[in-house]
């Protein structure tokens, strides 16, 4: 395994860095987050740029770029502003699309996805099922009724779920498949069908720039043909998925860490008490080094996870054990550098600064696709698989 990038890996490092540098400012970032919005102009501009198309195929307009450059884009933005960075969730679930969609599917939405004009939502959890969405039987049900999908239900929690164009919805389509998981499958709803009522979730404590949204569907009705992939194989489409989009969201944890502890150590070396600059203090550059040691063993599983992902290994085992090793490694990273970062801020940390937001945007990353619990269960399991012993 290499461990340094190629020429055109550390070109795209540059050109992340550049353009999250020079289009967005502190100011934006707590403007979006004040207000709840998502950076459309952003989006529209990345798009551009070929930022949203990176991992999607040149043939419909992508980059046909691989994980480790989907992970040094979700570095250099998160490290800048994680509002900014918010524009990757619009994009990322279009990736089932291109994995499991029909030709037909393909053609009509990700070239969309890949300029910046459209983005979409993928629609698992529900308010009784979250952790155990698809394991136990979804309450979402979609039913074949004369010549289209009839779907009841809720889902909660889905990112962009009141902006997208389209989401991949999850439901039971065999209530009795043994176990349930076998009977879930993946149902493309546009905006705007009759039937599906969204509302938007506020009050929430960090990442808004990426709205979330309850989605409840009453006889939604789609064609047949808005199947994604195979039908009663939905929830092993996802678990295939999430196995290359967990390692985009621990580089998201390792841009922002990043991003607080550059910040951090700056202000350690302007802020002075006791007369002197709060950086001589040995307890300052104790935390200083307990950073960067986390930052770096983060961002060196994460990037081993998405080299990796890049060399499909035969045992696609491997990357399930390494995408959960490095998401969750890399979110609570997220978390401790932030927290630290914030008290060397102190009170300034605390009120009217980026790191009160650089704290509570990094505690999703510990949440979304799979908790840290859910991540250790698999690190867990994985291992006791690779030693031929009983699974726990
Ligand atoms: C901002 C945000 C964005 C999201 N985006 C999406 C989205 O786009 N699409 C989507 O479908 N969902 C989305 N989600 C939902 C997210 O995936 C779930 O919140 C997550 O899977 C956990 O489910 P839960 O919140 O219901 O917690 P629960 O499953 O109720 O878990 C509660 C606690 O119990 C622990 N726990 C549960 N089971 C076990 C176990 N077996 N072993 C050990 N501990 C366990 C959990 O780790 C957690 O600490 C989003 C959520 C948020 C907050």
């Amino acid at each position: 395994m290499r461990f340094e990038f190629t020429e055109e890996q550390a070109e795209i490092k540059r050109a992340a860095r550049e353009f999250a540098e020079k289009e967005f400012t502190s100011e934006k970032g707590r403007e979006h987050d004040e207000k709840y919005e998502f950076p459309w102009e952003f989006y529209r501009k990345a798009g551009k740029l070929g930022f949203t198309g990176a991992s999607f195929s040149e043939k419909y307009g992508g980059q046909g770029l691989g994980c480790i450059e989907a992970c040094i884009i979700a570095e250099e933005f998160y490290r800048v502003d994680s509002t900014l960075a918010a524009i990757l969730a619009g994009v990322g679930f279009a990736g089932l699309v291109e994995k499991f969609g029909t030709e037909e599917q393909k053609e009509k939405y990700i070239p969309r996805i890949c300029k910046g004009e459209i983005t979409c939502a993928m629609a698992l959890t529900e308010p009784g099922h979250g952790s155990d969405a698809g394991m136990v039987g979804l309450d979402t049900k979609a039913v074949k009724d004369g010549g289209s999908w009839k779907i009841n239900g809720t889902k909660t929690f889905i990112t962009c779920g009141d902006i997208a164009e389209f989401t991949i919805v999850c439901c039971q389509t065999d209530p009795n498949a043994s176990p349930p998981h076998r009977g879930v499958t993946q149902i493309i709803v546009e905006k705007g069908t009759p039937g599906l009522d969204v509302t938007s979730l506020k009050p929430k404590m960090g990442l808004r720039g990426a709205p979330q949204a309850e989605m409840a569907f009453s006889d939604v009705r789609v064609p047949l043909s808005n199947l994604l992939g195979q039908e009663n194989r939905g929830f092993h489409q996802i678990m295939s998925y999430f196995d290359f989009s967990r390692t985009p969201i621990a580089a998201s944890a390792v841009g922002i860490a990043q991003g607080a502890f550059e910040r951090a150590l700056k202000y350690s070396t302007e802020r002075e008490q006791f007369f002197q600059p709060i950086h001589r203090f040995q307890f300052t550059q104790w935390k200083i080094a307990e950073m960067a040691m986390k930052i770096e063993a983060a961002r060196l599983l994460t990037y081993k996870t998405a080299w990796l992902i890049d060399h499909k290994p035969e045992n696609t085992r491997l990357i399930t054990k390494f995408a959960s090793m490095a998401k969750a490694y890399a979110a609570k990273t997220g978390i401790e550098v932030t927290d630290e970062a914030l008290q060397i801020y102190a009170g300034y940390g605390y009120v009217d600064s980026d790191m009160e937001r650089f704290y509570r945007d990094a505690r999703i990353l510990d949440i979304i696709e799979g908790t840290g619990e859910i991540q250790r269960y698999i690190v867990a399991r994985e291992n006791y698989r690779e030693m031929n012993l009983p699974l726990p």
